[in-house]
């Protein structure tokens, strides 16, 4: 099946718009109205490449419905600048660069992690990179993060929620998770299909991806990843899926499941998470995303290209707009809390041309 094509995404996301309230309408239609002359200068944690590696391997394993698109670093560059976003991290989005072989996983694990180091070496201050690793493959794994931290001088790894049907709060992974943990990595846990097959008229990105990602949020808090590894600084893309907004009924009816459960303390590990904005800014996320998150734990993410530039620009508008926030939560939330994460994007303090 088709999983993304631009104009079946671009008009679900307008035809959304079309069903809000009154007065969800009526921000949907200011969206935009709320960019303020000063330069954003946004630090972009969720956004793609699609490098001609990983389209040829996916055109190899007849998966090609998951490179619908074109990418360029020129694009890119519009895209942001348009957007007022100075830096874009950039990763590959699922199904990673694992497709089933583990040796021909290593090979273009390794091809796109340089490919990206070498975007970030000619543009530092416009590109970041999360380095991909092809989990399942453990000692592949950790090759990957020795190579991208020693060699590439990543600033993060990008890891799926799940991997063949395994959430990342696995035991498996677990010597993935300390050499992480030992590296004091950004991590951007990326959503994808649920395992087991997509609900025919239902695409995938509307709501399994979201479960998807809340899924992994309860395996790893359940198993108690954040504890173990507190040196992991862990980004949940959309807005964490469901996760602020059921955070409450997560931990409380995981005490009824298993009473040795402390709901409380299972809330705070839930809390504990970084978020990111991409698909995120609406009036109807942000409420639910702010007040969970803790102080500087909510990031820009746009996930262009596979957000296209208007849809990008919808969420971004509606982000801008929000009165929740106060200019000095906006500046937060658009860089001052990624340049904690990355430091050093801080002496980059102006690299968006501002277009638009
Ligand atoms: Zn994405």
């Amino acid at each position: 099946m088709a999983f993304w094509t631009r104009r079946t995404f671009v008009s679900s996301t307008l035809a959304a718009a079309g069903t809000l309230s009154a007065a969800a309408r009526g921000y949907a239609q200011r969206a935009g109205t709320g960019r303020t002359a000063v330069n954003a200068n946004r630090i972009d944690v969720h956004q793609h490449l699609l490098p001609p590696e990983f389209v040829a391997a996916l055109d190899k394993h007849g998966m090609s419905a998951w490179a619908p698109f074109s990418w360029s670093a020129e694009g890119a560059i519009a895209m942001m600048d348009e957007q007022q976003i100075a830096t874009g991290i950039l990763s590959l989005s699922t199904p990673g660069p694992n497709l089933g072989d583990d040796a021909e996983g290593r090979v273009l694990t390794k091809q796109v992690n340089e490919r990206l180091a070498d975007l970030v070496k000619a543009k530092p201050d416009r590109f970041g990179m999360f380095a991909s690793v092809p989990l399942p493959d453990i000692d592949g794994s950790l090759e990957a993060i020795r190579h991208a931290y020693d060699d590439l001088g990543t600033d993060g790894v990008v890891l799926l929620t799940n991997t063949r049907g395994m959430y990342l709060g696995d035991p498996a992974f677990e010597p993935v998770m300390a050499e992480l943990n030992r590296r004091k990595a950004v991590i951007l846990i990326h959503p994808g299909p649920l395992p087991g097959p997509p609900i025919k008229g239902i695409h995938p990105s509307l709501a399994d991806f979201c479960l998807d990602t809340t899924r992994a949020a309860i395996s790893l808090v359940s198993n108690g990843v954040p504890r173990r590894y507190p040196q992991l600084r862990m980004i949940l893309a959309h807005a964490g899926g469901f996760v602020p907004y059921a955070a409450y009924r997560i931990s409380s009816l995981s005490n009824v499941i298993n009473p040795n459960v402390d709901a409380q303390a299972m809330l705070e590990d839930l809390s504990s998470f970084y978020f990111d904005t991409a698909l995120s800014g609406s009036p109807t996320v942000l409420p639910s995303l702010l007040p969970f998150a803790k102080p500087g734990h909510v990031l820009y993410g746009s996930d262009w290209p596979y957000s296209p530039n208007k849809t990008v620009g919808f969420f971004t508008g509606n982000l801008d707009a929000y009165k929740g926030l106060d200019s000095a939560g906006h500046a937060a939330l658009n860089r001052k809390n990624g340049e904690a994460l990355f430091p050093r994007l801080a002496k980059y303090t102006s690299a968006a041309k501002v277009t638009g």
